[in-house]
């Protein structure tokens, strides 16, 4: 309930327009929600992206945007990602890009992320750029999963993210084994009812366990996206971490485990954002781990 209330505040038009709008909190939250996001603009997310590239990480830039249902401001975030991937290629940074379909269309209707999404991944094939698609609400997962499934026939350069909470994920990665495109297995952000998901518990860390295993079985290109430093050190030892694996955390979140895996030679991937719209990425970051508040405090009274 606490975390649903955060979510709502930073999405209420009036704080967001008084933050905006005052010279002293503004730089303020911005300053904490800089150990999360990488800054307002494109070239802030390049220039960390360069920063732990040249530190042995691989990594997954996402711009941020606001779920839209206006096809103008579509428009705008499609063409926002299509600058990100040109710029990327033309420093040669042969990394992925994350994306949410509902920014680029799938609000307005499937049709339109569909043809941005082939936009974007013909750009990004052009310079051996990834594209991994996010998963939303469980109420998209059909459309989300259409949508990458057409894409991937063309691009096998476009991949998926899988929520293990969710009943019908072991279903979905039967199917989903038989595209090219790599999948991201995540625990799930969503809060879903019971007869659609299940929460965090034993029961879902073996689950996550075993979707794992089955993708690591017929050697598909994975990413283990978590935290749970118990669940990566039970997948070290069944020998999960295969070249064909990657690691991949947010920034700002558990830096010194990523860190010491990558020095134990586990492909480690990092999670960058940048945007405007950082302060609901922000209240999203302290709602699903209230600790990160205190984290996010400590970072802004950092001279
Ligand atoms: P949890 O069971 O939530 O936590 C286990 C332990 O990990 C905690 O006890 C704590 O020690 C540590 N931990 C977890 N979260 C935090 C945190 N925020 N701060 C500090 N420590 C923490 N979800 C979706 O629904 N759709 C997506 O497309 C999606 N994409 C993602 C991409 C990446 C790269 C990552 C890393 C996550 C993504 N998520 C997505 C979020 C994911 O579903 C989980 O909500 C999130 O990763 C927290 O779950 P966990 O696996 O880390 O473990």
């Amino acid at each position: 309930q606490v975390s649903e209330a955060l979510k709502s505040i930073a999405r209420n038009q009036h704080i967001k327009s008084y933050i905006q709008q005052s010279n002293e909190l503004y730089p303020l939250l911005l300053k904490a929600a800089k150990r999360f996001i990488t800054g307002e603009s494109r070239i802030d997310g390049i220039k960390i992206a360069n920063e732990l590239i040249s530190k042995g990480y691989f990594i997954s830039l996402e711009y941020i945007w606001e779920n839209t249902t206006d096809l103008k401001e579509c428009i705008k975030a499609k063409d926002q990602f299509l600058g990100l991937i040109e710029k990327m290629g033309s420093l040669s940074m042969n990394q992925t890009v994350s994306l949410d379909l509902s920014h680029i269309g799938l609000s307005v209707n499937p049709g339109t992320a569909s043809s941005h999404l082939l936009e974007l991944a013909q750009k990004a094939y052009q310079h051996g750029i990834t594209l991994m698609i996010s998963m939303e609400e469980s109420a998209k997962t059909d459309d989300i999963l259409d949508v990458y499934k057409k894409t991937s026939k063309h691009y096998p350069n476009v991949g998926i993210t899988i929520q293990a909470n969710l009943h019908r994920s072991s279903h979905d990665i039967q199917e989903l084994i038989h595209y090219p495109g790599k999948i991201r297995m995540v625990k799930g952000a969503y809060q879903e009812s019971s007869d659609i998901a299940m929460s965090r518990s034993k029961e879902l860390n073996n689950r996550y366990l075993d979707f794992i295993e089955q993708l690591i079985e017929v050697n598909h290109p994975t990413s283990i996206a978590t935290h749970d430093e118990i669940l990566i050190q039970e997948m070290r030892q069944r020998q999960y971490l295969t070249h064909n694996a990657e690691i991949e955390m947010l920034y700002g979140i558990r830096p010194d485990l990523l860190k010491d895996l990558r020095g134990k030679g586990y492909n480690c991937k990092v999670y960058l954002t940048y945007g405007q719209e950082w302060f609901l990425y922000l209240c999203h970051r302290i709602a699903e781990y209230p600790e990160n508040l205190y984290i996010a405090v400590a970072n802004m009274i950092d001279p």
